[in-house]
């Protein structure tokens, strides 16, 4: 039986928006991820991380810094009882005409195939509009949090002909507990 899922995007999402992570000490995870996480957790749904990380292409870090960036992720969540089923990354430039950086849906049905995830019972949080974008490509229902670029994008794009989130949440542990009750889950 395949599983439902929540993506997450990265930056802004789970940790701060700090420009481009060109260091682990910009890394610094947004409170209430940790149980907002361990929740989705509990519950059984796949958490996995999509993600555009432009910029190593962009000459700004080594490639090799997003997976020290990734391990220490999984080292924070596991200390709070949490954990990730997947992280997708798309490490190209937006120049490269590559086929997986969002708002393409690639990243999305590539974790499916991988996990046997259930879209039509899945969801994608992020805080920008390309995140809900995202979200309207693969078949999913796009939430957007007001954290990291979120607060700005809805006042600017929530009037604009783009798709738009079927829900606006404060931050991740919000998003959750809507997702939670959107899937009659207790
Ligand atoms: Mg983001
Ligand atoms: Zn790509």
């Amino acid at each position: 039986m395949s599983h439902p899922a929540v993506f997450l995007d990265r930056d802004g999402t789970i940790n701060e928006e700090m420009g481009y992570i060109n260091h682990l000490s910009r890394f610094r995870l947004l409170p209430q991820v940790v149980p907002a996480i361990r929740r989705l957790n509990e519950t059984g749904l796949k958490v996995v991380i999509v993600t555009n990380q432009s910029g190593a292409a962009r000459g700004y870090f080594p490639a090799a810094l997003v997976d020290e960036v990734h391990e220490h992720l999984k080292k924070l969540l596991a200390a709070g009882g949490a954990h990730l089923d997947g992280i997708y990354a798309c490490l190209h430039g937006p120049a490269d005409g590559c086929d997986c950086r969002k708002p393409r849906p690639t990243l999305v049905k590539q974790a499916a195939r991988d996990l046997d995830l259930d879209l039509d019972r899945s969801y994608l949080v992020g805080d920008r509009y390309r995140d809900v974008e995202t979200a309207a490509n693969a078949g999913v229902k796009g939430i957007l949090v007001l954290t990291g670029y979120g607060r700005g994008e809805y006042q600017y794009l929530r009037a604009a002909p783009k798709a738009q989130p079927v829900q606006v949440a404060t931050d991740l542990l919000e998003a959750v507990e809507w997702i939670l009750r959107d899937l009659n889950i207790k």
